[in-house]
């Protein structure tokens, strides 16, 4: 992958706080995003971290900041208050833009005085979904969580025959698509506990969350016309973090035969920040398979795909209860894993959701699945972790969790990280689970 000036690890911003080693925010990422001032009335608007505050473009476009870069269509996408309009202009763009920000934020850049009253301190700013997202897919590209599910649902038959042929995946619901911060009640529904009849209508007792990896599709395609797999990361604006909120006691009972409806539909959780595929370039990873699996058929295969198609993010997942607040304790690390161990990648998602002629369009959101590592305690679920139940975490105050309880905050984070390149985290997702509505 070419690399250019702007993922030079000796760069240093005149933003003191992205210079700091532990920052998700150096001037190597620059991701995108959607915000105000908290508590104001003030449109949204697309912002940019850099340490721990956020470029506000709305506030550099006004003061005629943006130099001879500021003409035709990036200024309009700029000024927009979603960055659908950003995402469908297409890699040629996003570069010049990364460009630019990236020399503009230089330590002894011109720019500093002119840019410097155009920053807001994240800890004042209230984030939006960065995008009108129109359609959400989910997939299930990693191989030990779907292993792990399967087993659980069909003992005798974990993993189905088309699992290394396809990356499978089911149609979301973008409605309830919120961004970190989101608390959302416990849904109620329908589940017949080892099939007993008749079915219980109740709140789930088995609430779940699921660590997975956002995809921000960029430029879309026309309906009818394919997106040829070397051509397909041309078409991801970046990444974010998700976490697919998920009730197993509705799951499964519903999932057969058309797969996932209400056990998902109730709320997904998003990460305010879409970091860049351009910022993600150092990370990319050889993407291989075990030789004895098969090969994927040339629609889903390429030179270019195996050699850098994976991607090195380091993902985790942290719990804060409603006893562990009160304590004053800290939240918990309850699993780590890598986007590396995913069987099908970014490209192989895209490839295949349009092999047909479907039309992704600007802002379409796809989730990874859940990212779960080939070790136990890489688990990206609590259904995982706790084996379906029987086996609790025990958390450090005494409290045990199978699954999760009203008050329970989950956190997730991911970065990168590697001697000589500089780091770049997606920051943090959190949300809560309230108690479900009174019936
Ligand atoms: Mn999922």
């Amino acid at each position: 992958m070419q690399l250019d000036e702007t993922h030079d690890v000796s760069l240093r911003s005149w933003v003191d706080s992205a210079n700091l080693p532990d920052s998700d925010f150096p001037i190597q990422n620059l991701p995108f995003g959607v915000f105000r001032r908290a508590g104001s009335v003030e449109p949204f608007r697309i912002g940019v971290a850099i340490g721990d505050q956020i470029l506000d473009l709305a506030a550099v476009l006004k003061a005629g900041a943006l130099g001879k870069g500021a003409v035709g269509p990036m200024r309009q996408a700029l000024s927009a208050s979603v960055l659908n309009d950003l995402m469908a202009a297409g890699p040629g763009l996003w570069s010049e833009l990364r460009l630019l920000l990236s020399r503009a934020l230089r330590l002894g850049s011109p720019q500093q005085s002119s840019w410097e009253g155009c920053l807001v301190a994240q800890s004042h700013a209230q984030f939006a979904l960065p995008a009108r997202i129109g359609d959400y897919t989910d997939f299930y590209t990693s191989i030990h969580h779907a292993t792990a599910i399967g087993r659980m649902f069909r003992p005798d038959n974990p993993l189905l025959p088309n699992y290394k042929w396809m990356p499978i995946g089911y149609h979301g619901r973008s409605s309830s698509i919120g961004v970190s911060g989101q608390g959302f009640r416990r849904p109620v529904g329908q589940f017949a506990p080892s099939g007993a009849l008749p079915p219980s209508i109740a709140p789930s007792s088995r609430l779940d969350y699921e660590l997975e990896l956002g995809v921000f599709i960029g430029a879309g395609n026309e309906l009818g016309s394919p997106i040829p797999i070397d051509e397909a990361d041309s078409h991801v604006f970046g990444l974010c973090l998700l976490n697919d909120w998920s009730a197993r006691d509705l799951q499964g009972w519903e999932y057969q035969p058309l797969g996932p409806f209400l056990s998902k539909n109730f709320a997904t959780t998003i990460s305010p920040w879409i970091v860049t595929l351009e910022a993600l370039k150092p990370y990319r990873v050889p993407w291989t398979r075990p030789s004895d699996d098969p090969a994927p058929l040339p629609y889903l295969d390429s030179p270019q795909m195996r050699s850098h198609g994976g991607l090195d993010i380091l993902l985790e997942v942290w719990l804060s209860t409603e006893a562990l607040r009160r304590l004053g304790a800290p939240a918990l690390r309850l699993s780590r894993s890598n986007a590396r161990y995913a069987y099908w990648n970014m490209a192989q998602m895209v490839a295949h959701h349009t092999i047909n002629g479907c039309n992704l369009q600007p802002g379409d959101l796809l989730g990874s699945g859940t990212q779960s590592g080939p070790e136990e305690k890489e688990a990206g679920s609590l259904l995982e972790l706790s084996k379906g139940g029987k086996t609790p975490i025990r958390l450090p105050n005494g409290e045990i969790r199978s699954f999760l309880e009203d008050g329970d905050t989950v956190i997730m984070r991911a970065w990168c990280e590697r001697a000589g390149v500089a780091r770049v985290g997606f920051g943090e997702l959190v949300g809560s689970v309230a108690p479900a509505l009174e019936r």
